[in-house]
């Protein structure tokens, strides 16, 4: 199992002398119980950032040529008198199978690294439920974020940071110190209460993303249903026309840059709010509503999806033969950038208007009465670019920047004058005097 990677120490030598805090942790017995995945891989990473290893298992000669030469493979019982911090390696389920290591164990730090399968699966977190198990050890909950295979590539090839949480500090201090010397970033998550919480992270996938894919799929999903009954139910109905091969690829194609264009102005639309709330209560000190606050947090990621489409339907319309697909391009490769993702908003909005101007006014293209999709897609973007209009003309522009430097509608604050003769007198005055 040891590759390449795993024979180099993460912290060179040089790196550990030149930090001479580092050293006495490097020098310490660190204990595993288990032989499993992540045993494995934590006691050559121990092994190779200069630790001592010992390894717990029910059946060490079974395992023991499964690790480093360094470490030293034994029985439970045996590793645990070794060292006074070990890393316990097992499935929660197996916990209990410990409880005849409980004397040995009295008075020594037990690191949990276990993940549970669900979110919340259990009442207690698995570091708490194994304090309740060994009253008389501190358990430190840490390293379940980091995978078996981070542990053998290098934090250098995934996550780098080791959450950690304790109630007793010292032991939150020697635990952290010894993700340090195995090059992660301990981060300090408090008392072990959070336990529970750092279980649940690996379970929660690219939390920040999933209300912007929902967005983007519910776009997505209401305009192709709205450009189907357009281009294919309306040809069948009204001329007895089969426009169902449009289905896969035109269909999609036209529904792709609707989605990115309105996508993109979700981006500003929550700085427009903002600024609205802002400017309605006159200070910058009340906090936004929940749900504008996630919106605000997810712009990046809305802008991202909004990318994303505009170039699948790029990709779309190069790779084939669409007569109408030049309609929908978006200049929307600037959107990383807030300014030119704004200039990118005006731009395609400046375009859709000037395609489609006349054909608003066309009888012909509105299909059960359902204006063409440009038209509906142009909504939140014009509503986007007339609130920023707004929000820049002077009187509105000059408040709204008082307010976020702090001024608040009808608060005074008292500050003192000098008086003439070098004394200070006290007076009351609006903050943005
Ligand atoms: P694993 O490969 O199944 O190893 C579990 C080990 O537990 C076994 O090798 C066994 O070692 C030991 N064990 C002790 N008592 C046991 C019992 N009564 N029944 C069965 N096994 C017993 O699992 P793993 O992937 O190494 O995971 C171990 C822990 O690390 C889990 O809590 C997991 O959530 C956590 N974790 C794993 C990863 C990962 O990437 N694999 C990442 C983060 C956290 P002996 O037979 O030598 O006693």
């Amino acid at each position: 199992m040891p590759g390449g990677d795993m024979a180099k120490p993460l912290l060179g030598r040089r790196n550990m002398e030149s930090n001479p805090d580092l050293t006495p942790a490097a020098g310490r017995t660190v204990g595993i119980l288990g032989s499993g995945d992540f045993a494995r891989s934590l006691a050559t990473r121990l092994v190779y950032s200069g630790f001592q290893v010992v390894v717990g298992s029910r059946n060490p000669k079974r395992c023991a040529g499964l690790f480093p030469s360094a470490a030293e493979v034994t029985a439970q019982a045996d590793a645990a008198k070794k060292t006074d911090v070990i890393f316990v390696a097992v499935f929660r389920e197996h916990y209990s199978t410990l409880c005849d290591l409980t004397d040995v164990l009295a008075g020594k730090i037990l690191v949990d690294v276990s993940n549970n399968t669900e979110i919340n699966h259990h009442k207690e977190s698995n570091a708490e439920y194994l304090a309740s198990l060994f009253p008389a050890c501190t358990v430190v909950k840490g390293f379940n974020v980091i995978s078996a295979w981070t542990l053998q590539s290098g934090p250098r090839d995934g996550n780098k940071q080791v959450l950690i949480c304790c109630d007793n500090q010292e032991a939150k201090r020697i635990v952290a110190e010894i993700a340090q010397v195995m090059g992660f970033t301990p981060v300090d998550m408090g008392s072990l209460s959070s336990a529970c919480e750092i279980e649940n992270i690996p379970l929660r996938l690219l939390p920040a993303w999933k209300i912007p894919v929902f967005l983007a799929l519910g776009l997505f999903l209401c305009f192709y249903t709205y450009n189907f009954i357009r281009q294919v139910l309306h040809p069948y109905i009204r001329e007895q026309k089969n426009r169902f091969y449009k289905i896969p690829v035109e269909v999609v194609n036209s529904t792709l840059p609707c989605v990115a264009y309105v996508m993109l102005s979700l981006v500003y639309l929550p700085g427009v709010l903002a600024a609205s709330f802002q400017l309605h209560y006159g200070t910058k000190y009340r906090r936004f509503p929940d749900w504008l606050d996630q919106w605000l947090q997810h712009r990046k990621q809305i802008g991202l999806l909004s990318f994303f489409c505009a170039a699948l339907h790029a990709v779309y319309s190069l790779c084939l033969p669409m007569r109408r697909s030049h309609r929908y391009q978006l200049i929307n490769a600037a959107i990383k950038q807030s300014t030119l993702g704004f200039i990118a908003l005006v731009v395609s909005t400046l375009h859709t208007l000037t395609f489609g101007w006349t054909r608003a006014f066309d009888e012909n293209q509105y299909k059960f009465y359902l204006p063409p999709s440009y038209t509906l897609t142009l909504l939140v973007p014009c509503t986007v670019i007339l609130a920023k209009i707004f929000f820049h003309l002077p009187c509105i522009h000059q408040r709204l920047r008082r307010i976020r430097n702090g001024w608040e509608k009808g608060r005074y604050v008292k500050f003192t004058l000098p008086s003439a003769t070098g004394e200070y007198s006290s007076g009351e005055s609006s903050s943005n005097v």
